[in-house]
This record gives C-alpha cells, structure tokens and sequence, in this order.
C-alpha cells in the first residue's frame, strides 16, 4: 500500500489530509488531482439504503424538503452537502516520524491505575472496545498516557473526544506537555485554530463528522455527558470515524446503561476504577431538607448560616444551580447581604467563563457560583460543594454524582464535604447517594 509521509511544505496539504470529507468544489484542482493520486476516495454525498436516501458525512437520513435543490440539514452547520455533490475522504495511511520514548511524564501511577493500564493496552493489542469505568477524580487521564504512547510507538493515530468544548481545552496543554515529540492539535467549533493534521488530535465529538475511518483510536471522555446523550449523530460520527481496525476507548465516572449492557454481551470489554487516586472514598453528600424555598426572604436563613460561616471561616466554596436566572438572582442577593465576600458567577452563557474558572482556581475569590456547565472535567482543591434545589431536573443521577465528585480531589483536601439542599427528597438525589455510598463500598473490596 502507499504510503504517504507527511509533507507540510506542498500546498498545505497537512490541512486535508488524514480521512477527512471535503466537498470536492472546495478543492483546487491539482490539490483534488494530488489527494486522489495518494488514495483519497471521491464518493458521492449521499447513498440508499432500505428506500432512503443517507447523508454520507453525517449518516443521517436526508427528509426531502419542497424545494428544487435537496441537502442534508443534520449537518448544514458544517457547510451545506447538496444530494448531486461528491465528497473526497482524504488519504489516512500516514507514515509519521518515529521516535522512541515518547511520553515524558515523570508522574506515578496507583496499582490501580496500573492495572486500568495493563487492561486498556490488552484492549488496544487484541482491537477491542474498552471501557474505564473510573470514579471521579480516579486519574484517569494519567492511564491514557501510556496507551497513547503504544499507538505513537506503532505509528499510528489516536484522537480523544469529549462531547464538552471545556474537557478538550483542559486536556490539550495537559498532553501537548507530556508527549512534545509528536504533532498534537485541538480542534472544536470555537477554535481559531484551522484543521491540521496531527498524529494526537484532541476535538470535541462534533468534528467526527467531518471524518470517516480516520483514527486507529478513538477515546471517547465523558461520554454520558450533554450533548453527546441521546444524540443520534454524534454516536454515528464516532463509530465512522475510526478505521476498521480502529478501536474505540470510552471513558466516565457515570457510564450510560446502554454501554454497560454491552459489557454484559461481552462485546465491550471493561476497566473498574472505584478508588481515587490518592486512595480515600467519595465525599458522601450531606442532604437537607429545605422546608421554605432558596429564595426565601431573599436568601433561605438556613443557607445564610452556612454562608456566614463559610465566610468567617475562609472556606471556599461551589454553589450549583440548575438554571442561570435563579443563579443571578441569588448572586444580586449575595452581593448585597456579603459585600465583602468574593465571588464569580459562571454559566454556559458566559463568554468569560474560562478567566473567572481561572480566577477561582487561583484564589482570588472565595466562591464560584455555577450551573451544571461545571459539574465535570474541572479540579479545584480543598472547597465545599453546595447544590441548591438539588431535586430540579437539570440535576440528573448522574449531574449530582459528577458534581458531588468535585469535592475531596486533592490529597490534603480528600475530605471536603458536600451538601444537597432541596425542597423535595427525589428518585435522583437518593439514587446519587446509592451510587456514591456503593462505589465506595467497592473500592474497599
Ligand atoms: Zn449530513
């Protein structure tokens, strides 16, 4: 087979290459001509399959619409594929520069870890699908770092997704700084940066539609969170975007049921990560039972005593909401009750979420308030975690696990407390509090 090396000098071509789906009319002709030489495929956008017409990027049927030109409108915000287009997959047999020792990370790993590692390496060597079930602040980013480096060793390639844009920018710098001897890129929606291509990519599970059998592995973070759930598209992308040799590694603190009946069939295999890394329980949620609301007399009385001693004691705190406007509602009335207290509101809404997270992480205020747009895939240490009306549906099981599993990260901190306040003792809050209490009832098996 031919193999391409990689050649950032001609025409750019790094910016196509390695399983992409282009629109053939956004090529250049020589460029198309070239790519095509060095086995890019030219298809058409779409096929039939049971009497419907599929979308070939997205995989989504394509409805016919009232109108002379049909195109797919799953993936329009991709750019739009008419039914009479043809697509190119670009080549993916890449030969990459090989080096020796690529991981330069002097960090430990647990027993544990280790084994989740020995286990992950099995799945990559026999191509099976793998899951790490691992607890929050269980270290599992640390255990993809030697898998990572089996694929470079074997000069191949790996992408790690996460359906959440603030996962893959905390986990960039994190592996950009372990493995310096390889080309690694982040791509996602917001990113400045154009595609490149890169033997590590790091994306958001929304740029697997652009690929098609692009990735010998392809570790899928939090794979039950937003918006990845129940989302038909973005399951289909991940399953067309490795190689058919590929292997996929998912990876949760909460996985969802359907991944888990897989591992029943045997046709997943799993790691199980109860303990956290520096080996103490998770922080069991204290529950109380709210009899007025929150908003009671502007701020609830039982919640200002634990604020007014949270502040006089110098504690850091998290407080969780389950929608923006009680957030700034409750802020107004924090800042006017506590004028001395420090704090940052954040939500999904805000453009300057990163710097004010950044903010809390370096001390300079005492509180974050937040909604679920924080509940994973962020570390601060020695902090209380608050949520408030714990019994809305925005706090799902498996938010108010992610949430609770904020707390106690750090290894002097490991006992930081966690509170659910609520109006209503609901199915979710106890079903969280059964699996908290069980996992650690595991982990000391
Ligand atoms: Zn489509």
């Amino acid at each position: 087979m031919l193999l391409l090396y990689v050649v950032f000098s001609m025409d750019n071509l790094d910016e196509y290459l390695g399983g992409r789906i282009i629109k053939i009319t956004d090529l250049k002709p020589e460029t198309l001509l070239y790519l095509k030489d060095h086995g890019g495929e030219v298809v058409t956008a779409t096929f039939k399959k049971n009497d419907k017409l599929f979308c070939r990027r997205c995989l989504m049927v394509i409805e016919k619409l009232p109108i002379d030109f049909q195109y797919c409108r799953s993936c329009i915000n991709l750019g739009k594929i008419q039914i009479s287009d043809e697509l190119l997959i670009t080549p993916t047999d890449i030969r990459y520069p090989r080096q020796e020792d690529y991981l330069v990370w002097d960090g430990q790993l647990t027993a544990n870890q280790s084994k989740g590692v020995r286990e992950l390496i099995l799945a990559f060597q026999q191509h099976q699908n793998h899951l790490v079930w691992a607890v929050t602040g269980a270290g599992k980013t640390e255990m993809i770092f030697p898998l990572i480096e089996q694929v470079l060793l074997k000069g191949q390639r790996i992408a790690i997704c996460s359906p959440r844009v603030d996962v893959c920018i905390e986990l960039f710098p994190r592996i950009q700084k372990v493995f310096p001897k390889t080309t690694v890129g982040l791509f996602h929606g917001r990113s400045e940066e154009p595609y490149h291509l890169t033997q590590i990519m790091l994306a958001t599970v929304h740029q697997l539609i652009r690929f098609e059998k692009a990735f010998d592995v392809l570790v899928v973070d939090e794979v039950d969170s937003y918006p990845l759930a129940g989302n038909l598209m973005l399951r289909k992308a991940i399953q067309k975007a490795k190689k058919d040799t590929g292997i996929i590694v998912y990876l949760s603190a909460t996985p969802p049921k359907e991944l888990l009946k897989q591992v029943k069939q045997h046709k997943l295999s799993i790691t199980r990560l109860y303990q956290r890394f520096h080996g103490h329980p998770l922080p069991e949620p204290h529950c109380h039972l709210l009899l007025k609301p929150t908003q009671f007399l502007k701020i609830n009385p039982r919640l200002r005593l634990l604020i007014a001693r949270l502040i006089k004691n110098k504690q850091r705190f998290m407080l969780f909401f389950p929608q923006i406007p009680a957030m700034k509602q409750f802020a107004k009335q924090l800042k006017k009750l506590y004028p001395l207290l420090t704090f940052v509101d954040v939500s999904s809404k805000d453009e300057q979420r990163l710097e004010k997270v950044q903010q809390f992480r370096e001390q300079k205020v005492q509180a974050i308030l937040t909604t679920t747009i924080l509940e994973r895939g962020v570390t601060f240490k020695k902090i209380m975690v608050i949520v408030l009306d714990a019994q809305a549906k925005e706090f799902s099981k498996t938010a108010l696990i992610q949430i609770a599993g904020r707390a106690g990260r750090g290894k002097d901190s490991f006992d930081d407390e966690v509170h659910f306040f609520y109006q209503v003792y609901n199915q979710q809050i106890r079903k969280a509090c059964d699996e908290i209490r069980y996992l650690n009832q595991q982990a000391k098996k």
